[in-house]
């Protein structure tokens, strides 16, 4: 499967379907994420859990890409190491906006975002809730929610 293929797939699938939607109340850390550009306005709770992200949601309005991308970014960081949850932030970042990039590791489905890069107005789509995720992760350090814009 190209990656073409596999970036139609997997954002129809994850929009159709977005995989933790929702809020968990009592959260240790809430950011709310906006990409004005397209006008896409995402929500991130997390529960810590010692050195874990021990759960995490999301909700809000937004694009195909922008929901699908939230959804499989929960399903990947979930129950993870929170040095690993910045490790694939920053692995997931690289993968949206540069062209070269090969990742070290295989991100299995996460490989699919890659296919943004075609569509270059849609990667502030793609990158806002790990934005918003790590403005979560910093605010729940400060005890504070934490607001994000792409712009
Ligand atoms: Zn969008």
């Amino acid at each position: 499967m190209d990656l073409r293929d596999l970036y139609r797939e997997v954002i129809l699938d994850h929009n159709r379907s977005p995989r933790n939607f929702g809020r968990l109340e009592p959260a240790d850390a809430t950011a709310a994420g906006h990409n004005p550009l397209c006008g896409d306005k995402l929500n991130v709770t997390l529960r810590l859990d010692g050195d874990r992200l021990g759960d995490v949601r999301f909700d809000g309005q937004g694009c195909a890409i922008s929901v699908a991308s939230a959804s499989l970014m929960t399903e990947a960081v979930k129950g993870k190491k929170l040095a690993d949850v910045e490790q694939l932030y920053r692995e997931v970042h690289a993968l949206l906006t540069d062209q070269n990039y090969t990742p070290p590791t295989d991100l299995g489905k996460l490989m699919a975002l890659g296919g943004v890069r075609e569509f270059p107005v849609r990667v502030k789509c793609a990158s806002l809730c790990w934005h918003t995720l790590h403005a979560a992760l910093e605010s729940g350090r400060n005890a504070a929610s934490a607001k994000v814009s792409t712009e």
